[in-house]
């Protein structure tokens, strides 16, 4: 009888790995603490009432019925590896033959942060939150609104800039519809001294000309030491006033992976080897615990610029289920991760958009005015469609 795979988190990683597992004939329960799937790429276009919440989501049942998989609504609570089990907190102590985590991030916490920022980073209804706070302050006719993200010290690609810079240019957009961009006073902010550096020179420089061009004010490589009710504190003495700060935080190890006997990176991470398994002591055999970790929960090798996307978190599923289908099937051949490494980005603005590339061998930034807005939204009608298995999926994608 094939063994049974649980997969843990029922985001964009632990979809993929259920689709791709189902279609191989194996048996499959996800486990999700959200009803739907929220598609986070789609999501910058919630805060300025482009998108709602119920258009950026999939809802998980569907895809459970469309795949044929189980579908399990709970929380995980805590993995033991060496017992094979996972608690969950209405269900309790679970067995599992295969593993897949695919948890998503946590944050790393700054000062003040819970209670006056906002993240589009966070569960869906702080977009929400967000839409109303806008609204509210349009109405007022002037303000200030500051964006920025952090970063983590011990991993680089815990960092989650490209939503950031995306949210503050169709902020500016809605402004400008409105008529009332001259009203409002826009502040960019992040500690490092270049943020959106990874995403090679040519980016840096267009993002360099895009703030002055819609004057937006920008507040770079310094140290956020609190966030307070009416702006953000720096470690230079330096102060933005803000009537609202939408902060993405610097990401870190889901918080559960602490409690659990999961090796972790220094962040917090999930190590795993190319293979997206979870090793044995770090030793690089085969043979280990049957557990992988996929996506934003696992820890990623490779370049300095190296960055936790989406379209990774779909080839580390892709990978993590060739191998499990390999060790049922007793192969020793085996999938890796490594080569889908690179950013792959459409940079929205509200009204286009810029394809931004690196990887090893190459870096572009190519700006797709009005097009690449309808590209973007094109891939969400895609993307969607083809996980409700409505239309076909495109070889590689
Ligand atoms: C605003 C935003 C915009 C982005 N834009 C892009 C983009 O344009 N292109 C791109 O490639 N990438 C983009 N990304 C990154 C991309 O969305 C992530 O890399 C991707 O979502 C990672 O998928 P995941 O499944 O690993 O994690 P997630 O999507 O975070 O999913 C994790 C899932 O696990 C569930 N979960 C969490 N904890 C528990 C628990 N204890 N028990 C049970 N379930 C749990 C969550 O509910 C969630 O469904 C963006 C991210 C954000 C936040």
């Amino acid at each position: 009888m094939k063994k049974r795979v649980l997969i843990a988190g029922g985001g964009i990683a632990g979809v993929e790995a259920a689709i791709q597992l189902r279609r191989a004939g194996m048996p499959v329960t996800l486990i999700s603490n959200r009803p739907s799937l929220f598609v986070y790429p789609l999501s910058i276009w919630v805060p300025t009432g482009e998108r709602t919440i119920e258009d950026v989501s999939i809802d998980l049942k569907r895809l459970a019925e469309r795949h044929g998989f189980d579908l399990v609504i709970d929380e995980v609570a805590e993995i033991q590896i060496k017992k094979k089990q996972l608690r969950l907190t209405t269900a309790g102590w679970t067995a599992y033959e295969y593993l897949i985590v695919g948890l998503g991030a946590g944050k790393r916490p700054v000062k003040g942060m819970e209670e006056h920022t906002l993240s589009i980073c966070a569960s869906p209804d702080q977009h929400d939150r967000i839409r109303e706070r806008l609204v509210e302050i349009i109405e007022t006719g002037s303000g200030r609104i500051a964006v920025g993200f952090g970063g983590n010290p011990d991993d680089p690609s815990a960092v989650r800039g490209g939503p950031a810079f995306e949210l503050m240019f169709n902020i500016d957009h809605l402004l400008r519809k409105k008529g009332v961009r001259d009203r409002f006073e826009l502040t960019f902010f992040a500690p490092m001294p270049s943020p959106g550096a990874r995403m090679g020179p040519d980016a840096l420089t267009a993002l360099g000309k895009f703030f002055k061009r819609l004057n937006i004010r920008r507040h770079f490589g310094v140290k956020i030491t609190e966030f307070k009710e009416n702006g953000i504190a720096f470690e230079d003495g330096s102060f933005i006033e803000s009537d609202l700060i939408i902060y993405i935080p610097g990401l870190a190890g889901h918080p559960i992976l602490k409690k659990s006997d999961i090796p972790l990176n220094k962040a917090g991470f999930v190590q795993i080897n190319h293979y997206c398994e979870v090793m044995h002591n770090f030793d690089d055999t085969l043979d280990a615990y049957n557990v992988f970790a996929i996506g934003d929960t696992a820890a990623l090798d490779g370049p300095d610029w190296r960055a936790k996307q989406g379209h990774i978190a779909e080839a580390m599923a892709q990978a993590a289920v060739y191998n499990i289908l390999a060790m049922e099937r007793g192969s020793t051949h085996r999938r890796g991760y490594f080569e889908h490494l690179n950013i792959i980005c459409l940079m929205d603005s509200g009204n286009g958009a810029a394809l931004v590339f690196r990887s090893d061998r190459r870096a572009f930034f190519l700006p797709l005015p009005f097009i690449g807005h309808a590209v973007k939204r094109l891939w969400g009608f895609y993307y969607r469609n083809t996980k409700l298995k409505r239309i076909p999926r495109l070889p590689g994608m």
